[in-house]
Protein backbone atom coordinates (compact mmCIF):
# COMPACT_ATOMS: atom_id res chain seq x y z
CA UNK A 1 0.00 0.00 0.00
CA UNK A 2 1.78 2.89 -0.94
CA UNK A 3 1.69 6.36 0.60
CA UNK A 4 -1.01 9.32 -0.29
CA UNK A 5 -3.03 12.83 0.66
CA UNK A 6 -6.17 13.49 0.06
CA UNK A 7 -6.94 16.99 -1.51
CA UNK A 8 -10.39 19.02 -1.65
CA UNK A 9 -10.94 21.41 -4.47
CA UNK A 10 -13.40 23.66 -3.15
CA UNK A 11 -15.82 25.45 -5.19
CA UNK A 12 -18.61 27.72 -4.82
CA UNK A 13 -20.85 24.51 -6.24
CA UNK A 14 -19.00 21.91 -5.82
CA UNK A 15 -15.99 20.20 -4.07
CA UNK A 16 -14.01 17.71 -5.87
CA UNK A 17 -11.98 15.09 -3.58
CA UNK A 18 -9.80 12.66 -4.20
CA UNK A 19 -6.71 10.26 -2.67
CA UNK A 20 -3.41 11.41 -4.50
CA UNK A 21 -0.08 9.84 -4.13
CA UNK A 22 3.45 12.16 -5.38
CA UNK A 23 3.31 11.82 -8.55
CA UNK A 24 -0.59 13.11 -9.03
CA UNK A 25 -2.38 10.63 -10.11
CA UNK A 26 -5.75 10.10 -8.36
CA UNK A 27 -7.39 7.69 -6.54
CA UNK A 28 -11.00 7.45 -5.66
CA UNK A 29 -12.22 10.66 -7.54
CA UNK A 30 -15.39 11.99 -6.88
CA UNK A 31 -17.76 15.37 -6.92
CA UNK A 32 -20.15 16.47 -4.23
CA UNK A 33 -22.22 19.44 -3.58
CA UNK A 34 -20.25 22.27 -1.68
CA UNK A 35 -22.06 22.03 2.21
CA UNK A 36 -23.94 25.22 2.45
CA UNK A 37 -24.41 25.15 6.09
CA UNK A 38 -25.22 28.33 8.50
CA UNK A 39 -21.80 28.60 10.45
CA UNK A 40 -18.48 28.01 8.61
CA UNK A 41 -17.25 25.48 11.64
CA UNK A 42 -19.98 23.48 10.47
CA UNK A 43 -19.02 23.69 6.53
CA UNK A 44 -15.60 22.92 7.79
CA UNK A 45 -16.57 19.79 9.80
CA UNK A 46 -18.51 18.70 6.18
CA UNK A 47 -15.21 19.13 4.86
CA UNK A 48 -13.26 17.08 7.60
CA UNK A 49 -16.06 14.49 6.84
CA UNK A 50 -15.58 14.29 3.15
CA UNK A 51 -12.21 13.78 4.09
CA UNK A 52 -12.44 10.98 6.09
CA UNK A 53 -14.49 8.76 3.72
CA UNK A 54 -11.41 8.90 1.68
CA UNK A 55 -8.62 7.16 4.44
CA UNK A 56 -7.98 4.22 3.79
CA UNK A 57 -8.59 1.91 6.75
CA UNK A 58 -5.07 0.79 7.53
CA UNK A 59 -3.36 3.52 6.21
CA UNK A 60 -3.78 7.49 7.16
CA UNK A 61 -2.98 9.97 4.32
CA UNK A 62 0.31 12.04 4.84
CA UNK A 63 -1.63 15.37 4.76
CA UNK A 64 -4.57 17.48 3.27
CA UNK A 65 -4.11 19.53 0.58
CA UNK A 66 -7.16 22.26 0.04
CA UNK A 67 -8.11 24.74 -2.63
CA UNK A 68 -10.66 27.85 -2.18
CA UNK A 69 -11.46 30.14 -4.36
CA UNK A 70 -10.56 33.36 -2.67
CA UNK A 71 -7.20 34.95 -1.24
CA UNK A 72 -5.70 32.49 1.48
CA UNK A 73 -2.45 33.24 3.78
CA UNK A 74 -0.27 30.44 2.95
CA UNK A 75 1.62 30.65 6.00
CA UNK A 76 -1.08 31.22 8.86
CA UNK A 77 -3.17 28.52 6.70
CA UNK A 78 -6.08 31.14 6.98
CA UNK A 79 -8.59 32.10 4.29
CA UNK A 80 -8.60 35.41 4.11
CA UNK A 81 -11.56 36.07 1.87
CA UNK A 82 -13.77 33.85 -0.12
CA UNK A 83 -16.84 35.73 -1.63
CA UNK A 84 -18.27 32.50 -2.50
CA UNK A 85 -18.08 30.24 0.01
CA UNK A 86 -18.83 33.45 2.51
CA UNK A 87 -15.31 32.52 3.86
CA UNK A 88 -13.58 35.80 5.58
CA UNK A 89 -10.87 35.42 7.71
CA UNK A 90 -11.25 31.67 8.61
CA UNK A 91 -8.77 29.19 10.37
CA UNK A 92 -9.01 26.59 7.77
CA UNK A 93 -5.93 24.43 8.11
CA UNK A 94 -6.04 24.80 11.82
CA UNK A 95 -9.65 23.69 12.44
CA UNK A 96 -9.27 20.80 9.56
CA UNK A 97 -5.95 19.87 11.27
CA UNK A 98 -7.44 19.15 14.97
CA UNK A 99 -10.36 17.70 13.54
CA UNK A 100 -8.09 15.04 11.17
CA UNK A 101 -4.97 15.45 12.85
CA UNK A 102 -2.88 15.73 9.92
CA UNK A 103 -1.41 18.18 7.85
CA UNK A 104 -2.85 20.85 6.40
CA UNK A 105 -2.17 22.65 3.37
CA UNK A 106 -4.15 25.88 2.39
CA UNK A 107 -4.28 27.53 -1.12
CA UNK A 108 -5.89 29.36 -3.83
CA UNK A 109 -7.61 27.04 -6.26
CA UNK A 110 -6.40 28.81 -9.75
CA UNK A 111 -2.51 28.24 -7.90
CA UNK A 112 -3.47 24.53 -7.28
CA UNK A 113 -4.41 24.30 -11.19
CA UNK A 114 -1.37 25.98 -12.69
CA UNK A 115 0.63 23.71 -10.22
CA UNK A 116 -1.19 20.71 -11.93
CA UNK A 117 -0.86 22.34 -15.59
CA UNK A 118 3.10 22.97 -15.11
CA UNK A 119 3.75 19.79 -13.64
CA UNK A 120 1.69 17.07 -15.69
CA UNK A 121 -0.28 19.33 -18.01
CA UNK A 122 -0.18 21.32 -21.04
CA UNK A 123 3.05 23.85 -19.53
CA UNK A 124 5.03 20.68 -18.00
CA UNK A 125 7.61 21.87 -20.90
CA UNK A 126 7.46 25.68 -20.24
CA UNK A 127 9.12 27.38 -16.96
CA UNK A 128 7.54 30.51 -16.95
CA UNK A 129 3.70 30.64 -17.73
CA UNK A 130 0.59 31.99 -16.89
CA UNK A 131 -2.06 29.62 -16.04
CA UNK A 132 -6.10 30.82 -16.51
CA UNK A 133 -9.22 29.69 -14.87
CA UNK A 134 -12.34 30.88 -16.91
CA UNK A 135 -15.21 30.21 -15.12
CA UNK A 136 -17.75 31.62 -13.19
CA UNK A 137 -14.94 34.18 -12.18
CA UNK A 138 -11.10 34.41 -13.78
CA UNK A 139 -8.44 33.32 -11.44
CA UNK A 140 -4.87 32.32 -12.53
CA UNK A 141 -2.06 31.05 -11.14
CA UNK A 142 1.47 32.43 -12.37
CA UNK A 143 4.97 30.01 -12.67
CA UNK A 144 8.05 32.19 -13.08
CA UNK A 145 11.27 30.29 -13.44
CA UNK A 146 9.72 26.89 -12.80
CA UNK A 147 8.09 28.33 -8.97
CA UNK A 148 4.51 29.03 -8.24
CA UNK A 149 4.57 32.73 -7.45
CA UNK A 150 2.29 34.07 -5.01
CA UNK A 151 3.42 37.48 -4.30
CA UNK A 152 4.32 39.35 -1.42
CA UNK A 153 0.98 38.26 0.11
CA UNK A 154 -0.08 35.08 -1.14
CA UNK A 155 -2.44 36.67 -3.40
CA UNK A 156 -0.58 37.09 -6.93
CA UNK A 157 -2.86 36.22 -10.13
CA UNK A 158 -5.93 38.15 -9.88
CA UNK A 159 -5.85 38.49 -13.06
CA UNK A 160 -9.77 38.94 -13.11
CA UNK A 161 -9.10 42.31 -11.38
CA UNK A 162 -7.35 43.79 -13.16
CA UNK A 163 -9.48 47.07 -14.66
CA UNK A 164 -10.06 46.83 -18.37
CA UNK A 165 -13.56 49.42 -18.67
CA UNK A 166 -12.70 52.93 -16.84
CA UNK A 167 -16.47 53.40 -16.46
CA UNK A 168 -17.12 49.86 -16.30
CA UNK A 169 -19.71 47.60 -13.65
CA UNK A 170 -19.26 47.65 -10.01
CA UNK A 171 -17.03 44.03 -9.47
CA UNK A 172 -17.67 41.89 -6.34
CA UNK A 173 -14.06 43.28 -5.10
CA UNK A 174 -15.44 47.00 -4.81
CA UNK A 175 -13.61 48.23 -7.83
CA UNK A 176 -15.05 49.34 -11.09
CA UNK A 177 -14.36 48.00 -14.79
CA UNK A 178 -12.27 44.64 -13.63
CA UNK A 179 -11.98 41.95 -16.26
CA UNK A 180 -13.98 39.64 -14.46
CA UNK A 181 -16.80 41.91 -15.56
CA UNK A 182 -16.53 41.39 -19.26
CA UNK A 183 -15.08 38.08 -19.86
CA UNK A 184 -16.47 35.39 -16.88
CA UNK A 185 -19.20 32.76 -17.57
CA UNK A 186 -21.40 35.27 -15.50
CA UNK A 187 -20.68 38.38 -17.58
CA UNK A 188 -21.12 36.33 -20.84
CA UNK A 189 -24.56 35.17 -19.85
CA UNK A 190 -25.49 38.48 -18.56
CA UNK A 191 -24.50 40.03 -22.16
CA UNK A 192 -25.44 37.55 -24.30
CA UNK A 193 -28.81 37.25 -22.50
CA UNK A 194 -29.62 41.13 -23.51
CA UNK A 195 -28.45 40.24 -26.68
CA UNK A 196 -30.98 37.36 -27.43
CA UNK A 197 -33.44 38.58 -25.06
CA UNK A 198 -33.67 35.43 -23.22
CA UNK A 199 -32.25 33.80 -20.88
CA UNK A 200 -28.61 32.12 -21.49
CA UNK A 201 -26.34 30.47 -19.97
CA UNK A 202 -22.36 30.84 -21.07
CA UNK A 203 -22.53 27.29 -22.14
CA UNK A 204 -25.43 28.29 -24.72
CA UNK A 205 -23.43 30.58 -25.98
CA UNK A 206 -20.57 28.84 -26.52
CA UNK A 207 -22.49 25.95 -28.18
CA UNK A 208 -24.04 28.38 -30.46
CA UNK A 209 -20.56 30.10 -31.56
CA UNK A 210 -19.36 26.24 -31.96
CA UNK A 211 -22.31 25.96 -34.40
CA UNK A 212 -21.22 28.80 -36.19
CA UNK A 213 -23.96 31.08 -35.13
CA UNK A 214 -22.52 34.61 -36.37
CA UNK A 215 -24.11 36.89 -33.45
CA UNK A 216 -22.50 34.50 -30.79
CA UNK A 217 -19.05 33.96 -32.18
CA UNK A 218 -19.00 38.01 -32.41
CA UNK A 219 -20.13 38.30 -28.43
CA UNK A 220 -17.33 35.97 -27.76
CA UNK A 221 -15.07 37.56 -30.35
CA UNK A 222 -15.43 41.51 -28.21
CA UNK A 223 -15.48 39.69 -24.66
CA UNK A 224 -12.30 37.57 -25.54
CA UNK A 225 -10.56 40.93 -26.58
CA UNK A 226 -10.24 42.55 -22.83
CA UNK A 227 -9.05 39.34 -21.99
CA UNK A 228 -5.88 39.76 -24.63
CA UNK A 229 -5.59 43.11 -23.68
CA UNK A 230 -4.76 42.39 -20.19
CA UNK A 231 -2.80 39.45 -21.40
CA UNK A 232 -0.57 41.49 -23.79
CA UNK A 233 0.30 43.90 -20.42
CA UNK A 234 0.65 40.80 -18.83
CA UNK A 235 2.93 38.77 -21.09
CA UNK A 236 5.14 42.34 -21.69
CA UNK A 237 5.47 43.26 -17.83
CA UNK A 238 6.47 39.14 -17.52
CA UNK A 239 8.24 38.10 -19.98
CA UNK A 240 6.46 34.95 -20.26
CA UNK A 241 6.48 31.68 -22.53
CA UNK A 242 3.10 30.85 -22.08
CA UNK A 243 -0.26 30.90 -21.91
CA UNK A 244 -2.36 27.82 -20.82
CA UNK A 245 -6.39 28.57 -20.68
CA UNK A 246 -8.04 26.06 -18.70
CA UNK A 247 -11.67 26.47 -17.05
CA UNK A 248 -15.56 25.95 -18.29
CA UNK A 249 -14.93 28.95 -20.70
CA UNK A 250 -11.64 27.04 -22.36
CA UNK A 251 -14.29 24.68 -23.69
CA UNK A 252 -14.92 26.71 -26.39
CA UNK A 253 -11.57 25.39 -27.86
CA UNK A 254 -10.25 27.43 -30.92
CA UNK A 255 -12.85 29.97 -30.73
CA UNK A 256 -11.34 31.36 -27.63
CA UNK A 257 -7.60 30.31 -28.17
CA UNK A 258 -7.10 31.34 -31.90
CA UNK A 259 -8.09 34.94 -31.53
CA UNK A 260 -6.04 35.47 -28.21
CA UNK A 261 -2.73 33.85 -30.19
CA UNK A 262 -3.26 35.53 -32.73
CA UNK A 263 -3.59 39.08 -31.43
CA UNK A 264 -1.24 38.28 -28.76
CA UNK A 265 1.70 37.33 -31.49
CA UNK A 266 0.59 40.49 -32.84
CA UNK A 267 1.05 42.65 -29.75
CA UNK A 268 3.24 41.66 -27.76
CA UNK A 269 6.82 43.42 -27.89
CA UNK A 270 9.37 41.88 -30.48
CA UNK A 271 11.69 39.76 -28.67
CA UNK A 272 14.21 37.26 -29.25
CA UNK A 273 13.44 33.21 -28.93
CA UNK A 274 10.30 31.55 -30.23
CA UNK A 275 6.91 34.01 -30.07
CA UNK A 276 4.46 33.52 -27.19
CA UNK A 277 2.27 30.23 -27.25
CA UNK A 278 -1.46 30.09 -26.41
CA UNK A 279 -2.49 26.47 -25.02
CA UNK A 280 -5.62 24.93 -23.69
CA UNK A 281 -5.20 23.07 -20.50
CA UNK A 282 -4.83 19.07 -20.14
CA UNK A 283 -5.76 18.12 -16.69
CA UNK A 284 -9.75 19.11 -17.40
CA UNK A 285 -11.83 19.78 -14.25
CA UNK A 286 -9.58 17.88 -12.49
CA UNK A 287 -6.85 20.70 -12.24
CA UNK A 288 -7.59 21.80 -8.75
CA UNK A 289 -7.60 18.70 -6.84
CA UNK A 290 -4.21 17.67 -8.81
CA UNK A 291 -2.63 20.49 -7.72
CA UNK A 292 -3.90 20.86 -4.45
CA UNK A 293 -2.44 17.17 -3.59
CA UNK A 294 0.97 18.09 -5.58
CA UNK A 295 0.93 21.46 -2.75
CA UNK A 296 0.27 19.13 0.28
CA UNK A 297 2.84 16.63 -1.18
CA UNK A 298 5.82 19.95 -1.97
CA UNK A 299 4.57 20.88 1.97
CA UNK A 300 5.24 17.73 3.55
CA UNK A 301 8.96 18.28 1.95
CA UNK A 302 9.51 21.87 3.15
ZN1 LIG B 1 -12.73 43.10 -9.38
Amino acid sequence: MHDYVIALDVGASKVMAARVCNQGRLEALHQQKTPVCAETGESLTCLAQIAQELMLPNRAPLALGIGVPGTVDIKAGQCWCAPNLHWHRIDVARILTSQLEIPVFLDNDANAAAVAEHRLGAGRDRTHLLVITLGTGIGSGLILGGQLYRGAHGIAGELGHVPVLGNGQVCNCGNRGCLETTFSALALAEQASHTYKRRVRARDLIDWAQDGDAQAMALLRRATSHLTQTLVGVVNLLDLELIVLGGGLASAGEIVRGPIAQTLASRVMPRPGPPIEVRLAECGPQAGVIGAGLIAWDGLLT
